[in-house]
């Protein structure tokens, strides 16, 4: 099954993603010479490209501009109602699912439980009945939903769609997600790694020319890292770039599942914090619940950096010895790819923001493995909610809009 049969055009055509983003990126308006100007094509490839633009309902005339030289000019502006794309975000402790339109506002999202409760025929069942739910809810024009995203634990294979064996999801074993889904819902469908679908969310979001180098940690279930570099997701050969889990921060630090000991993704999780909190005292068993219960794991912490804030010092020193972990794993990852912005977010990230950034630049600054002389700013992810999810629909999106070589549609079979 595919989507042709819509009156949507072609995605991924070169002089249409150009002007197109040039458009996006002109929420104000902008005039056919001056896209002309800014995309190095002819005004008579941008009027014709503009036509079809119009045609397929993508964008919209709004107005005469006059003023400075020749004739008055038509503006047009980008129809955000024009299009639309799904991202679902599968992670460990629940599913999530966005719809935003074309200039990317999110218009509704959902959520369903942890995808490790059934095989995985019923979730994708499951997965199916939120995406239609989440379209015929928001009454968008469903023919004009270009596809699915879907960010999901790595390691996957992309070409394929198959998420391998991801970590804490037994249930989870060489799925052909992207088929299954394609087929269940008649949409083109594309899978990333979550890291990398955080990655193409910070791309399209930020303002062009202002990030362009960068990791974004992701502080989920796991730790994950996701790179742009000169304004380009870093993939990889297999899609999985970017895993800086087992860079070892503290050698005497807990045995990681690989065997060695202080690896960062191991030392900072969620679930390991939450347990050391328990054995230090901080925390009582009754007070934490259920570890296998990702919100139980959140709230407790939540519980855990509230109380570091109010200055309570063994829980100040497991939330400082996070902020050391995440300090020596940053200066390998910005000494090996000198870059010089690090974001950070994820699910959990809000909890134990508060307490590590209090610390987290000037344990960077301190490092002396620190090779490069400029500061290495670290910032929070611009997206609010969900940015894997986000990231996810932002994949279409961005197959639609970018005309970058690293683009890729793949389309249901
Ligand atoms: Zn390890």
């Amino acid at each position: 099954m595919d989507h042709r049969g819509t009156n949507l055009p072609a995605v991924g055509e070169y002089n249409q993603t150009v002007v197109l983003d040039a458009i996006r990126r002109r929420p104000e308006g902008i005039t056919r010479s001056e896209i002309a100007a800014l995309t190095a094509l002819s005004v008579m490839t941008v009027t014709k490209v503009c036509r079809r633009l119009l045609d397929a309902g993508l964008i919209d005339e709004h107005g005469m501009r006059t003023g400075g030289p020749g004739k008055p000019a038509a503006v047009v502006k980008l129809n955000p109602a024009g299009g639309f794309a799904v991202g679902v975000h599968i992670d460990p402790a629940a599913v999530s699912y966005v719809l935003v339109d074309l200039s990317g506002a999110i218009r509704d999202h959902s959520r369903t439980g942890t995808p490790t409760a059934g095989d995985a025929t019923a979730v994708i069942e499951e997965m199916a009945t939120a995406i239609d739910a989440l379209i015929t809810g928001s009454a968008v024009d469903r023919s004009r939903v270009l596809g699915i995203g879907i960010a999901s634990p790595g390691p996957v294979t992309v070409d394929d769609g198959v998420l391998l064996n991801p970590p804490m999801m037994p249930n989870w074993r060489r799925v052909a997600l992207r088929s299954a889904l394609a087929e269940a819902t008649g949409l083109p469908v594309l899978l990333e790694k979550d890291t990398t679908a955080t990655v193409v969310a910070e791309l399209w979001y930020a303002s062009p020319g202002t990030r362009r180098d960068f990791a974004f940690m992701y502080y989920g279930t796991g730790l994950g890292t996701g790179l742009s570099l000169a304004g380009e997701v870093v993939r990889g050969v297999s899609a999985n770039a970017g895993d800086a889990g087992h860079i070892t921060v503290d050698p005497d630090g807990d045995m990681c599942t690989c065997g060695r000991r202080g690896c960062v993704g191991y030392v900072t999780v969620p679930r390991v914090l939450v347990e050391r909190a328990v054995r230090d005292g901080v925390l009582s068993p009754a007070e934490v619940g259920n570890l296998d219960d990702m919100s139980d794991v959140d709230a407790a912490l939540r519980r855990l950096a509230n109380l570091a804030l109010d200055g309570h010092p063994a829980a100040s020193a497991i939330l400082a010895d996070v902020s050391r972990a995440l300090a020596r794993a940053i200066v390998v990852i910005v000494n090996l790819l000198d870059i010089d912005e690090v974001v950070f977010g994820g699910p959990f990230w809000a909890s134990i923001a508060p307490v590590v950034l209090a610390t987290l630049s000037d344990e960077v600054r301190a490092d002396p493995a620190l090779v490069s002389p400029d500061p290495v700013r670290i910032v929070e992810s611009a997206i609010p909610v969900d940015v894997a999810a986000v990231g996810a629909a932002t994949l279409m999106l961005d197959n639609t809009f970018s005309p970058r070589p690293s683009a890729l549609l793949l389309t249901a079979e």
